[in-house]
């Protein structure tokens, strides 16, 4: 309505000025028409006698005899025309008239202003992997230690064992590994799964910049033979908000810690070393160990369901979760905390949303429009929502406003909405912002980009959908109303 309104006002002025201003006669109108005429016809002679010097090239003078003097001067007017004036000097090395009928100065500005940059030995940097080996299945275990209040030492450890399968007959093999990350290059295996027989592994290279870890073999791959690679690490829970992070709440003045992840992108690689590009798909089998027992009830939390627990010594659980399908690293997410959870059943899809015990009874606005907006997703698209789960959870530090790691969708602590506290737009983010992560189960993980810069195809598809299926639920809201205002607005 705002346009339409500047626009009719507008008109409305254009109006206006035709009832004023200057007027002619058809006879004054008619001699000025051919005054004008008369002028063009003036300036087009002086033209063609005095301008176009730079285009006059006399090059029969020229030491190349291959070319007759005809075609020579065309060449020295096409390269003019084209702005290569730098060249002209080649075709015309001694050639008197053209220094006479074509100004210096012109010449030496047109060659100034457009020569060539200088060129550089440095090749341009490559951030792809070299593919040696594709993957096809992680076997992941990491432990993140989180425990010991505001004195706990908060870092992972962890193994890695990486499947692949070998596309050149290669030395060596590259997977990225963030420098916090520590390898512990006496772990390192290569295992031709066929035969069992390790290849040995006699020197690794890192290099900071592209992240790249490499591992040179004594003897080459063979293609088409299967490998599997395999290390231990450990590294820092930072606090930077991405990779694998520690997190930190307040409940009763103390701080409660947790471990979670954000690794879009490109952040998996500190966590564990992996080939960390969006085409990279693989399967992952995920065991994440965590406390058992103890003052807070611990819980780990993957991308699929867990399947089995066992308790290992000093008080710890592994938990182990069913295998994801392919999908890009930057999708994974593990989280351990001391969380509870609602759910519901929508479309045979446990639908929970998680939040500190205390803080619970404010996942009720979130699961109300949550599992309302999944129900409409599922019955939108096909094929079906991969997982039999799909949690939420809402993380106290997290730099993003939500991320849709497939199966386990971390979001900002304002996913939980308090009554008496929390405003109208709040609860309008939480729906909107719950439609887009979900909105990307499909956009963007079901079928995501080969490489990192069409990421913004994602959030383009995500960002129709989400307002587009809130404004279905909700129509008076007015979603796809408001966000055309937004977006053109910004
Ligand atoms: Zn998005």
């Amino acid at each position: 309505m705002a346009l339409q309104n500047t626009s009719l006002d507008s008109e409305s002025n254009s109006s206006d000025r035709g009832g004023s201003g200057c007027y002619v006669s058809a006879v004054h109108g008619f001699i000025l028409l051919l005054l004008a005429v008369a002028i063009s016809v003036g300036v087009g002679i002086l033209v063609h006698f005095s301008g176009g010097g730079e285009l006059v090239c006399e090059c029969g003078q020229s030491q190349t005899p291959a070319q007759s003097p005809e075609a020579l001067r065309q060449m020295c007017i096409d390269l003019v025309k084209d702005g290569t004036g730098e060249e002209i000097c080649d075709v015309c090395p001694a050639d008197p008239e053209r220094t006479t009928k074509t100004p210096a100065p012109e010449v030496t500005t047109t060659a100034t202003t457009i020569a060539p940059p200088a060129t550089t030995t440095e090749a341009p940097r490559d951030y792809r992997l070299p593919i040696t080996v594709r993957p096809y299945l992680y076997s992941l275990s990491l432990q993140p230690n989180i425990y010991g209040g505001d004195n706990g030492v908060f870092d992972f450890n962890g193994t890695v064992s990486i499947a692949t399968v070998a596309e050149e007959a290669a030395t060596t093999i590259t997977l990225h590994a963030h420098p916090t990350l520590n390898i512990d290059k006496a772990t390192i295996q290569v295992r031709d799964i066929n035969s069992t027989a390790s290849l040995t592994v006699p020197d690794t290279s890192y290099e900071s910049l592209r992240h790249f870890f490499v591992l040179r073999l004594s003897t080459p791959l063979t293609i088409g033979r299967h490998y599997e690679i395999s290390m231990s690490f450990s590294g820092p829970l930072s606090q930077d908000g991405v990779g694998l992070y520690l997190s930190v709440y307040q409940e009763d003045g103390r701080n409660v810690y947790l471990a979670t992840t954000q690794f879009e992108a490109p952040d998996a690689r500190k966590a564990f070393p992996c080939f960390d590009e969006p085409a990279l798909r693989a399967e992952f089998d995920i065991t994440l160990v965590r406390q058992d027992g103890g003052e807070r009830n611990y819980t780990s939390l993957a991308n699929t369901p867990r399947k089995s627990s066992t308790s290992l010594q000093n008080g710890m659980v592994a938990d182990v979760f069913e295998r994801t399908v392919m999908m890009p690293t930057y999708l994974l997410a593990f989280i351990v905390c001391d969380y509870e959870y609602v759910e519901d059943i929508v479309s045979n899809v446990q639908y929970r949303t998680w939040a500190m015990p205390k803080k619970l009874e404010y996942t009720e606005t979130a699961q109300r429009h949550g599992i309302a907006i999944f129900k409409r997703f599922t019955d939108y698209f096909t094929p079906a929502y991969v997982f039999s789960k799909l949690d939420n959870i809402a993380i106290p530090d997290f730099n993003a406003g939500a991320m849709e790691n497939w199966g386990l969708i971390t979001y900002r602590d304002t996913l939980l909405y308090e009554p008496g506290v929390s405003s109208a737009s709040d609860e309008n983010w939480i729906a909107e912002v719950i439609s887009h992560e979900i909105a990307h189960q499909w956009f963007g993980n079901l079928v995501s980009p080969l490489w990192w810069n069409w990421l913004w195809l994602n959030e383009a598809f995500a960002s129709f959908w989400d307002y587009h299926v809130v404004g279905e639920i909700y129509p008076s809201w007015r979603k796809l109303t408001g966000a055309v205002f937004y977006k053109v607005r910004n």
